[in-house]
């Protein structure tokens, strides 16, 4: 099973994977020989579409050189293109979408077991798993097509997310990390309200769960009560994931993104008010059709000014079928990459000044791994693989991975703080 793109991409493969298990021996994203691939893709962006076709075309290569007697597509891209995609790589044995779990396992001679629902083959370390709590996406955001590949948002039912947290903190999962294409929608399709907050609050009484992150909230109708048991409840990370994309109110404008930069500003501000010490996570777009350099430094500024504990900057990319795709793609190339940079040293010099300010201070550390000479852990402001680590020199200590520690920061880093443990 080989996963690209993003986390809900991997909680579709886990699903897969957990029914397959029965049939097969089911490796991961792994460079062993195998009888069967199944890429599961990435149709999001430009580099996002080259990287699945470029895993494609080298499990056909393998096909062909007899090392895979099947290949099998599924995800994004293959949403997206299917026809496409099955005209120019007929050494691909299927191509499947989003949603075609039971048309996979057929092909594959495997029945769907009903009773696996809610059960995954978790990919992760054990002590950590990413909760898809809904699927598909009712904005419409003039750069994005996942609407127009995941379809309308569908939330699942609280009680089988309840029911799937007990399941993985049964397993021995300690954090949840709570993701879906607009976490704070949650609630509004199948129950006519938001119930996000209700839901948060409900999965930190499962017995067993530690920490409770939550991922690519929306700024837009943002509820303010989750904010609340951010703040109040120790098992809701004071972490929050929101993609804002721009500040100047005509960018925003254009992206159809439902609020202009001065309200943007003031729910930054709220946020950073309501939850002290809150790690906040932002996502910006540069290179946006007709983006100037003014608008540009307006949105340095704005980094500047709010000084984002954790920052992703992607460049535009044209996508179908998209409103935006009808604008004029006028930023040049290199200018993208020139802004993308320019905004990443920013931010690398404001992660280097807020690590500093962690030395000599205690947190609570979660071992996700050992590395060298290293125990590699995190504390609640950072999430797994994008977020900064905390290294713990393995010379006086024995530390178990998956468990908690209090570790003193002793040294700080661009990305990473170095620490000791505290008994
Ligand atoms: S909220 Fe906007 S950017 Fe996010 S998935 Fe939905 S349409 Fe795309």
């Amino acid at each position: 099973m080989v996963t690209l793109g993003c986390s809900k991409n991997l909680v579709d493969s886990e699903v897969l994977m957990r029914q397959l298990d029965y049939r097969y021996e089911v490796i991961n994203d792994s460079n062993e020989t195998s009888d069967i691939m199944v890429i599961n893709t990435c149709g999001f962006i430009a580099d996002a579409k080259e990287e699945s076709i470029d895993m494609i075309l080298s499990a056909i290569e393998a096909k062909k050189a007899g090392q895979l007697q099947k290949v099998i597509v599924t995800g994004c891209l293959s949403q997206r293109y299917k026809t496409e995609l099955a005209e120019e790589m007929d050494n691909v044995d299927a191509f499947f979408g989003v949603n075609d779990l039971p048309d996979i396992l057929r092909s594959l001679e495997v029945d769907y077991k009903k009773e696996l629902v809610g059960e995954r083959h978790l990919t992760t370390p054990s002590h950590f798993a990413y909760m898809k709590i809904s699927e598909g996406c009712d904005r419409s955001c003039a750069f994005c097509a996942i609407p127009l590949i995941r379809g309308k948002h569908v939330s699942k039912p609280f009680e089988e997310i309840i029911a799937e947290a007990e399941k993985l903190a049964a397993k021995g999962v300690k954090e949840l990390l709570l993701i879906a294409q607009d976490l704070t929608y949650y609630g509004l399709d199948l129950y006519k309200k938001r119930r996000i907050t209700e839901l948060v609050h409900r999965i930190s009484k499962v017995k067993g769960i530690e920490w409770i992150r939550l991922h690519y909230a929306y700024p837009a109708g943002f509820p303010e009560d989750l904010l609340d048991v951010m703040r109040e409840n120790p098992k809701v990370c004071k972490y929050l994931d929101i993609p804002l994309q721009h500040i100047s109110s005509r960018i925003l404008q254009s992206m159809k993104r439902g609020l202009d930069g001065e309200k943007t500003r003031e729910l930054a501000l709220l946020w950073r008010e309501k939850v002290q010490d809150m790690a906040l996570r932002s996502t910006f777009i540069v290179g946006y059709p007709g983006e100037t350099e003014e608008e540009f430094q307006q949105l340095m500024d704005f980094v500047a000014e709010m000084r984002f504990d954790r920052l992703g900057v992607f460049q535009y990319s044209p996508e179908e079928n998209t409103t935006a795709f009808n604008l004029p793609d006028d930023v040049p190339a290199e200018i993208k990459q020139e802004r993308e940079d320019r905004l990443m040293a920013l931010q690398q010099q404001i992660s280097l000044e807020l690590n500093n300010e962690k030395v000599g201070k205690i947190f609570k550390v979660l071992i996700d791994k050992k590395e060298g000479d290293y125990y590699v852990g995190r504390t609640e402001f950072d999430s797994p693989e994008v977020d900064n680590e905390v290294l713990i020199s393995d010379e006086n200590s024995l530390l178990q991975t998956g468990q908690f520690y209090n570790v003193k920061i002793i040294r700080s880093d661009f990305y990473d703080l170095y620490g000791e443990l505290v008994l």
